[in-house]
């Protein structure tokens, strides 16, 4: 076998989801689709909105001249222009489309930015529990992850811990907000705390520190909770999203990464995101993608189905036992393992039909993953295994 010794060993270190789901199938062709529980997958159940597929039909039978050509690699400047006044008006800045390159999802856009800023051996910080990817994408480019816990019981940001895991070589820290995987949502006090040790920081130490944020969900909030812009609080601030989940459109691959006009040297950041988008390989974000989600900036799909499968998910397992934070947005449940080894823990939902991820992969172990973005039909007819589930764990179910 011929293949990278590295790529090999992150494989076997990086199975977790792959093996569920594999297993998952082996489940689903002995007992029948309808009776596997499967809550591994972060994949939007729901379907696009309707102005999407009106805007898709209406490209399709009036088609512009050129429109599937390659064009800048920042992308089209209607679309970056559209994106550029949403972040606008949420940051109160002078947001342009010049702060804005389109990307081939969220996904494409950690790997440009971290591309961009990272040199060989420069840190940058992830928050655990942290979406398992962040660690193969920073040495992607040279970088070496550094984890720094949240805060225990509630998962919001340790900005003291954050601090005291800055040094000379620390190039970036990525947070997630609302959470992949633990659904909470930080609110705008520990942003400002956060942005105000940044900064200090970059200060003492003569050094931009850049705070990525990668915001995917920020659409995705429960109880009126409203995601704070990231540009307000810290000046060397990246966003990273996409429209995988709030359009339901992860397989179009369609994002971006916008920069904080007022980050120190922001030109020269865009130029090299530009750049590096390019020798990505990834070129554009897809051409069609970037026509139909340029008029489609501030619509989402029904947020109001995920928070009654939140609601109900999470009102019937606590009822049960389980004991977990409520979250405010993404479609994520992260609750405590019943048992201290969340791997044997979930090795027993398999022998009830239910398919969950272990903590350990999202560097938590003791905690396991609920990934609720599933037909709610599924969620009813899962209750009873559930309870089972709870009482072999010893839980009152
Ligand atoms: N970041 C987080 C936290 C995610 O959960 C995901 C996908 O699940 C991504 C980034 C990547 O999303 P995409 O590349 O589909 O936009």
């Amino acid at each position: 076998m011929a293949i990278a010794e590295k790529i090999a060993g992150f494989i076997e270190r990086a199975s977790w989801i792959r093996k569920m789901f594999e297993e998952g199938e082996q489940l689903r062709s002995i007992h029948g689709a309808d009776k596997v529980y499967d809550f591994t997958i972060g994949n939007p159940d729901v379907e696009p909105p309707e102005q999407f597929v009106e805007k898709l039909l209406e490209l399709a039978l009036r088609p512009l001249p050129g429109m599937h050509r390659y064009m800048s690699n920042a992308g089209y400047e209607e679309t970056r222009a559209a994106v550029a006044e949403v972040l606008a008006e949420a940051s109160g800045l002078e947001v342009k489309g010049s702060h804005v390159v389109m990307t081939c999802g969220a996904g494409g856009a950690l790997n440009v930015v971290l591309k961009t800023i990272l040199n060989p051996g420069e840190e940058v910080i992830i928050l655990a529990p942290y979406f398992v990817e962040y660690k193969f994408y920073i040495d992607n480019h040279g970088g070496i992850p550094r984890e720094v816990q949240t805060v225990p019981g509630s998962f919001q940001l340790d900005v003291a811990a954050i601090e005291s895991a800055i040094n000379e070589k620390t190039r970036a820290l990525i947070v997630c907000s609302p959470n992949n995987p633990t659904g909470v949502v930080y609110p705008e006090e520990s942003l400002r705390q956060l942005g105000e040790m940044l900064e200090r920081r970059e200060r003492e130490l003569n050094r931009q520190i850049y705070l990525i944020s990668d915001e995917p969900y920020s659409r995705i909030c429960y109880d009126g909770v409203q995601v704070p812009n990231i540009f307000r609080y810290v000046a060397s601030s990246v966003i990273v999203t996409s429209h995988s989940k709030d359009l339901a459109l992860p397989g179009e691959r369609i994002g971006y990464l916008a920069a904080n006009p007022r980050m120190e040297g922001v030109e020269l950041f865009m130029e090299g995101s530009v750049f590096s988008n390019r020798v990505l390989g990834f070129v554009n974000a897809p051409a069609l993608m970037q026509r139909l989600v340029a008029g489609l900036q501030n619509i989402s799909v029904d947020i109001g189905l995920y928070q009654e499968k939140r609601d109900l998910l999470y009102d019937n397992l606590t009822q049960m036992g389980f004991r977990m934070v409520k979250p405010q947005g993404a479609f994520y449940l992260f609750p405590e393992s019943p048992l201290p080894d969340d791997v044997e823990f979930v090795r027993m939902a398999q022998r009830h039909r239910i398919l969950l991820v272990p903590g350990a992969g999202f560097g938590a172990p003791g905690f396991f993953r609920i990934a609720y973005c599933v037909e709610k039909g599924m969620i009813d007819r899962s209750l009873p295994a559930w309870r089972n589930l709870a009482k072999e764990a010893g839980l009152p179910g």
